[in-house]
């Protein structure tokens, strides 16, 4: 399906031009217009999910399948010192398009790119709480 005024299902399409890496029937991987790093790129799906929860589960094993088939490229290829995997859900989240994506991000030595956590102690407690509420959804 694809959704009337959303850019990634224009570029899955053609519609739009991208510097399209890698395409087959089901996906598109293609340079990011803003990259923070050499080789920064996004794998979508030509059909239109608007995130992880709305993804499909054959398209979600065969994503994470060619993330690691481009990210191998790329490692050998550009000869990134390390990689980020990267995947936003909702706006909170950073998410900006909204439509199902995973970044390809290979790093390299000073490339000032930052994925910040701002680390704090799991509290005995809230580890409890946490694992009972989840597991109950499981
Ligand atoms: P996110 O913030 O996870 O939703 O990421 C969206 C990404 O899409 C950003 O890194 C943008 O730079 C990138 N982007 C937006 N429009 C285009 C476009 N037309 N072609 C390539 N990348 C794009
Ligand atoms: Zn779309």
């Amino acid at each position: 399906m694809k959704e009337e005024n959303c850019i990634f299902c224009k570029i899955a399409s053609g519609e739009i031009p991208s510097y399209t890496l890698y395409e087959d029937n089901l996906f598109k991987v293609f340079l990011d217009l803003s990259p923070t790093s050499f080789g920064h790129a996004l794998l979508i799906p030509k059909e239109h999910y608007a995130n992880l929860f709305e993804l499909d589960d054959d398209i979600a094993s065969k994503a994470l399948i060619l993330a690691k088939k481009v990210a191998t490229a790329m490692k050998a290829s550009l000869q990134c010192d390390g990689f980020n995997l990267l995947q936003n859900n909702g706006e909170i989240a950073g998410q900006t398009m909204f439509h199902f994506h995973i970044h390809l991000i290979p790093r390299y030595k000073d490339d000032n790119t930052k994925i910040i956590f701002d680390h704090k102690s799991l509290k005995e407690e809230d580890a409890k709480t946490i694992l009972d509420t989840i597991k109950k959804c499981l």
